[in-house]
């Protein structure tokens, strides 16, 4: 489904990603593990048509080259994105966020199944679609950022460290809704710190180190890698 060739991206001269390659098929749970600084965002963000790969650059989404193709219609092909840091618009109410989401042509035509679908998997979210956003918990606008992604009816949903300022109770929680979407056909590409759990409900995983795959494997055969141990606790 997605196909990521020989990307690098520099800002400046600072070499943010050198030579990555990524793939996933339809519906795999992926997590891009990395400490800080060791690029995952920049690849996200690559994937999203927020900035510029170098030349030779390849990324195809369902057989679509995304090189190129500005944020809007890179949604079109079935990709949201929950930036790091949520993005929700805090004064307005859950529903409003909600529907913000929607604005894909492919997820017009069903937004009222696809709210339903939102509020169904995020019971909470229902309870609470009037309240203005900034009120709310960071697990609560959490899941206000990932139902407005869901509100678009993507194929693939990329996540920015979910897990960030989360107390762990919550991002247990959060993850227990990521493995529910994933079972309802949702690819997932989730970039995280939080090696432990994010490996828990993925398929597979890449690691990251100063913006090169210096390992990949199955989530059980990360886990069991000292390089992933290592690559996080360098950075400490
Ligand atoms: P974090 O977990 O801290 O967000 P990350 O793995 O997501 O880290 P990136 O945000 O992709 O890493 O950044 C990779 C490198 O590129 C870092 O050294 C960062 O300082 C640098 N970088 C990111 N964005 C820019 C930018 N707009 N201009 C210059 N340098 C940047």
């Amino acid at each position: 489904m997605l196909e990521i060739k020989n990307l690098s991206v520099t800002y400046g001269k600072h070499k943010a990603l050198q030579d990555v390659s990524i793939s996933m098929t339809e519906a795999e749970a992926i997590v891009i593990l990395g400490a800080n600084g060791a690029g995952k965002s920049t690849l996200l963000k690559s994937v999203a048509g927020m900035v510029r790969p170098n030349t030779d650059a390849q990324i195809f989404m369902a057989g679509e080259n995304l090189i190129g193709m500005p944020m809007h219609e890179v949604v079109e092909t079935g990709i949201a994105v929950v930036p790091e840091g949520r993005g929700v618009f805090a004064e307005l109410t859950v529903r409003e966020n909600l529907l913000l989401g929607a604005y894909p042509k492919r997820a017009r035509a069903n937004e009222q199944a696809n709210l339903d679908n939102v509020l169904t998997l995020f019971p909470r979210l229902a309870e609470r679609r009037r309240q203005t956003v900034s009120t709310m918990s960071g697990g609560e606008q959490q899941m206000v950022a990932i139902g407005r992604a869901l509100m678009s009816a993507p194929r693939l949903l990329m996540l920015d460290e979910p897990s960030l300022g989360l107390a762990p109770v919550l991002v247990g929680e959060l993850f227990q809704s990521l493995a529910k979407i994933r079972e309802s056909g949702v690819g997932l590409l989730i970039v995280e710190q939080n090696v432990k759990i994010s490996l828990s409900i993925a398929d597979r995983g890449y690691l990251l180190e100063a913006g090169r795959v210096v390992g990949q494997g199955t989530a059980e055969a990360l886990a069991d890698d000292p390089a992933v141990q290592n690559a996080f606790l360098g950075a400490a």
